[in-house]
């Protein structure tokens, strides 16, 4: 059975961060559900323009658009494939909406990593972010640089750009959103005996540490 992975926590906590790590160097397929909107978006389909108001306001794109995107994700990438959900499920209907489609296909989800950080470390972190916009890898100019200024280490691209969602003001609105719909998983899948609570504010080589060692449980399990 491939490993399934939630990765479950606030903007800027870094999960695409880790879920990339997991996809360069572990075997995994990251499936970011804010990379597969922008993705949509960029190509200007018909999800791409029924979700781009909401994700440059930072609103949550509506449960059944991301469901189906999401879902058809998995679909497309079959049984075999081990996953990290990032970013997804990000409500509790979008939770029990992947859990029927996960049973329907035969699949069951491995843990829910919550990656645990406090607000004021957010704010800092996000206004930091960088993005290649030819690639997508994530930067953080104070805590998380490309080896050299300006140019991404994976495609060599130049243009590493702030994401729109990334001004201050939208990300207080998005941690509020965070807080009112995304919070309440972390007792659902606790409830499940799914959750695994990570320290989140500790340097990235730690917190890739502390999900090797995660997986290594899962895996002697
Ligand atoms: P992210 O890159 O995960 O921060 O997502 C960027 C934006 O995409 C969010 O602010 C939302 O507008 C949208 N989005 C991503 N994932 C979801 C989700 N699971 N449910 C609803 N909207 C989402």
């Amino acid at each position: 059975m491939p490993t399934r992975l939630v990765f479950l926590g606030p903007p800027g906590s870094g999960k695409g961060t880790q879920a990339e790590r997991l996809q360069r160097d572990h075997g995994f397929i990251q499936l970011s559900s804010g990379n597969v909107l922008r993705a949509e978006i960029k190509l200007r389909s018909e999800v791409g323009e029924q979700a781009a108001a909401f994700v440059n306001a930072g609103e949550l794109v509506p449960d059944d658009v991301i469901t189906r995107v999401m879902l058809a994700a998995v679909d497309k990438l079959g049984a075999k494939a081990a996953l990290v959900l990032d970013g997804f499920p990000r409500t509790l209907p979008q939770a029990a909406a992947l859990g029927d489609g996960l049973r329907e296909r035969d699949m069951t989800l491995s843990a829910v990593v919550d990656f645990e950080i406090r607000d004021e470390k957010i704010v800092a972190r996000i206004s930091g972010r960088r993005v290649c916009a030819d690639c997508g890898s994530t930067y953080n100019l104070e805590f998380l640089p490309p080896k050299q200024d300006g140019v991404c280490d994976s495609c060599g691209g130049t243009r590493l750009e702030q994401r729109k969602d990334d001004h201050p003001t939208v990300v207080q609105h998005r941690l509020n959103e965070y807080h009112a719909q995304t919070e309440p998983l972390i007792k659902y899948y606790r409830e499940q005996g799914l959750l695994q609570p990570l320290d989140a504010s500790a340097p990235a080589d730690e917190v890739e540490q502390e999900i090797l060692s995660l997986l290594a449980k899962l895996d002697s399990a």
